[in-house]
């Protein structure tokens, strides 16, 4: 029986890649049944939101959805679409796999770490003021009034709400995922030496949560020691969870480190739905030009197809992508300049897929 899935192409680089993923996916013998939404920039003029309300409603009759990435305009403008699915949806867990392939075009080998971004809270909970805004007054007088610093007269302020429920279902969630995963370690990153409330809060419940796991090794990290650590020895780390600001930050860093942004995969999941998307943008740089990498989108497609019981037909695609890399021959302009330093002899999106297709039927 076929699984019906959602298909949100996004803009920017974004119908592009998923037509790559929708192509691999089919050949992999996996039956799925694509019902395509829309969501991004072009659908306020048709409906006033960038998020359409038959959008919602679709991810949550068929309860899984692969998207595409989706702009955001920076500074002003509308809120995110990812992130107001995350919160419609409760996605609250984002697990973003980093695993060196074989000609990733990374300077690191062996590589492989598991980061699990909580998806809802902290400074995306998009409670914020402009400097003007009435309320910043108030929170002045309030601040005034605790005996705590003042901030300066007309600060823009942007809240940062960290919940002990939050940090307890997101430490959870990474304890189970290393369980169920055969992985040895959990690092819980922080800055709580400096927020000793929010963060501090994150840190104790974690604490708290890593003593009904003693199979599984717990250590927590000040975020800046983390990231150093990282890029000098990602081998020691295993899965990180972290509040949802660090997280993002840290999962462009990791994606760095197994070849960029074209390889990192990602799934957000709540307790009933799943939305896949890779971890990058929307690339308007080089959106339109067939030169996108769609190995992070067909590889999050490799994940919904685990989450939709299709084991084989995942394992297929993974193995796919990871011979069309090995071999070196069509791979897309990110990896061919890191591997020779000209973009000369690059493939394209599309091609790239077809070689994944061709491997699959070796
Ligand atoms: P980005 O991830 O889009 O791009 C950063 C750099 O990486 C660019 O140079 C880009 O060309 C390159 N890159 C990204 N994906 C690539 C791929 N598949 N293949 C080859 N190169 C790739 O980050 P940005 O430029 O900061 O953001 C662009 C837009 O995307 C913004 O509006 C941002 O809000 C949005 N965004 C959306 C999502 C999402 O939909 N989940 C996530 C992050 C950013």
């Amino acid at each position: 029986m076929a699984h019906d899935v959602a298909l949100i192409p996004g803009d920017g680089i974004g119908p592009e890649i998923t037509e790559a993923m929708r192509r691999v996916v089919d050949a992999s013998g996996a039956q799925i049944s694509w019902h395509v939404a829309e969501a991004g920039a072009a659908q306020i003029e048709r409906c006033g939101t960038p998020l359409p309300p038959e959008t919602i409603e679709l991810v949550r009759e068929l309860g899984v959805a692969i998207k595409g990435p989706v702009t955001t305009p920076v500074g002003m403008g509308f809120r995110s679409v990812n992130v107001a699915l995350r919160h419609t949806f409760d996605l609250y867990a984002c697990v973003r796999p980093c695993r060196s392939l074989p000609g990733d075009g990374s300077r690191y080998r062996d590589v492989d770490v598991v980061i699990v971004r909580e998806n809802t809270e902290d400074l995306y909970a998009g409670i914020e003021f402009e400097p003007d805004a009435p309320e910043v007054e108030r929170l002045a007088e309030l601040v005034a009034a605790s005996g705590q610093k003042a901030f300066r007269p007309g600060s823009a302020i942007s809240v940062k709400p960290i919940s002990a429920e939050g940090s307890r279902r997101i430490v959870t969630y990474a304890f189970e995922y290393a369980r169920r995963c055969g992985r040895k370690k959990v690092t819980a990153v922080h800055k709580a030496n400096i927020m000793k409330a929010t963060d501090g809060l994150f840190l104790r419940v974690a604490r708290e949560v890593a003593e009904s796991y003693p199979d599984i090794a717990f250590e927590d990290k000040i975020v800046d020691a983390c990231c150093m650590g990282l890029v000098q020895d990602p081998g020691q780390f295993d899965v990180l969870v972290l509040p949802n600001l660090y997280g993002d930050i840290v999962s462009d860093l990791c994606a760095g480190l197994v070849g960029g942004l074209g390889m990192a995969p990602g799934a957000n999941i709540g307790d009933k739905l799943a939305v896949f998307e890779a971890t990058h943008g929307s690339a308007p740089d080089i959106a339109g030009k067939d030169i996108a990498n769609p190995t992070a989108e067909i590889l999050s497609a490799a994940m919904m197809l685990d989450h939709l019981g299709e084991a084989e037909a995942a394992a297929r695609v993974r193995a796919a992508v990871t011979a069309t890399l090995a071999e070196g021959t069509t791979v897309t302009a990110d990896v061919r300049r890191a591997l020779t330093g000209s973009v000369a002899g690059a493939a394209g999106t599309a091609a790239f897929a077809d070689a994944v297709i061709a491997c699959m039927s070796k």
